[in-house]
């Protein structure tokens, strides 16, 4: 049985219990002062509630995998959330609603799934981590987030020290963002997700995997089909972990893709006129959402293209930044991430925001 923590310890961080590179894809972070694993729900709080009595600044971690973690390491407890399980709490004769503890770790949950004929995470296939920490950041992959299954998050508050639920339309999902992304208030306990019971996946609607199946934008696949090519064609861009593969050493996307007004993406359009029309979607309301390979790429920032130590953007995808050699700083990936950061600024006037979450450390 997968566990849903990072990579097995490099040699340079086994020796040291509480170095936290042992804990992220990226193995980059200092030590913290105490690591703790809570197995359960009942635990989690119990150690959250105990660091709290220590007056102890609190991480929650699960598998690592959104977070950049800086060289100095944590000044206070972090708590592994290691909790398993999921059982059916709700099913009618078209759905069934899963509840899922935190630290189940996420592919098994959506094998899971796709083996009993349940559709909604198919396409969220590969996606490294737990399934607790899926509504911090709306995850999101293919056409499909996590915000459409999900219908409620319980938790445990720390404002108040009870636990309690969190109903979907209370989360504020956006594009990889919610009401938990940096929030240091809740503790997600488990995620409730309602399926539909159906050999088919949703419409799918991302144009580059209906290519690779073979069908319309638009068309339902046998659910073992889309599971199948989203991970054949995540695998080929680094973003399925592989141990023995340096390009997946990321936290998978490290820029969110832009998202502009109108006026915004006329200005880009401009600045680029140069290099054809930039690649976009639309995004909420009347914002357009571009891409953010596309703008790395364009102002000079290849595959491949190395930092400091040893870091260096993905050979497989322009968005992931990789600690390659397993040996850099977080300090040179910041300055990896700064470069490409100011580089497209200056080239085409775009912010570009980070999408894991940064803890002390600051691009
Ligand atoms: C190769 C690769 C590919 C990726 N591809 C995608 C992708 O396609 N789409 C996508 O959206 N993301 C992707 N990611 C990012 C990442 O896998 C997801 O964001 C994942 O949900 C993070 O889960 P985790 O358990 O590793 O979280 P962690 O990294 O452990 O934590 C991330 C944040 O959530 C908080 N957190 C974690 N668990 C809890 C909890 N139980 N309660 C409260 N807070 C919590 C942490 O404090 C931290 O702030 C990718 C990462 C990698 C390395």
């Amino acid at each position: 049985m997968s566990d849903v923590s990072a990579q097995p310890a490099t040699e340079t961080h086994a020796a040291d219990p509480t170095s936290l590179a042992r804990y992220t894809t990226l193995r980059l972070g200092g030590a913290a002062e105490r690591v703790e694993t809570a197995s359960s729900a009942e635990e989690i709080v119990q150690k959250v509630q105990e660091a709290r009595l220590r007056d102890d600044q609190v991480l929650i971690l699960a598998g690592g995998s959104n977070v950049v973690i800086g060289d100095a390491g944590f000044p206070g407890t972090v708590v592994l959330v290691r909790s398993r399980g999921l059982r059916v709490v709700a099913e009618d004769a078209d759905t069934v609603t899963v509840r899922v503890e935190a630290g189940e770790p996420w592919d098994d949950l959506v094998a899971a799934t796709v083996a009993s004929g349940w559709s909604g995470l198919e396409c969220l296939s590969g996606i490294p981590g737990s399934a607790g920490a899926t509504p911090i950041q709306n995850v999101g992959a293919y056409g499909q987030e996590v915000a459409e299954t999900i219908t409620g998050v319980q938790v445990y508050d720390r404002a108040d020290g009870t636990v309690g639920r969190v109903e979907a339309a209370d989360c504020g999902f956006a594009y990889r963002s919610s009401i938990f992304k940096y929030s240091e208030r809740w503790v997600v306990l488990s995620v409730d997700f309602r399926l539909a019971r159906s050999p088919l996946s949703g419409p799918v609607r991302y144009a580059e995997l209906a290519r690779a199946l073979g069908v319309e934008v638009g068309d339902r696949v046998p659910l073992a089909d889309a599971r199948a090519i989203v991970l054949r064609l995540r695998a080929g861009k680094g973003m399925v972990l592989d141990v023995g593969d340096p390009d997946t050493w990321s936290v998978g996307s490290f820029f969110t893709n832009p998202v502009l007004d109108r006026e915004g993406y006329e200005l880009l359009r401009e600045r680029a006129a140069d290099l054809g029309e930039p690649p976009h979607w639309p995004g909420a309301g009347d914002t357009v959402k571009v891409s953010a390979a596309w703008l790395i790429d364009r102002a000079g920032f290849a595959k491949g293209h190395p930092g400091p130590e040893g870091v260096a953007i993905s050979g497989k995808h322009t968005l992931a930044l990789t600690n390659r050699a397993g040996t850099a700083s977080t300090a040179a990936l910041i300055a990896l991430a700064r470069d490409i950061r100011d580089g497209v600024h200056a080239r085409f006037a775009v912010s570009l925001h980070p999408e894991p979450v940064l803890i002390n450390c600051a691009l």
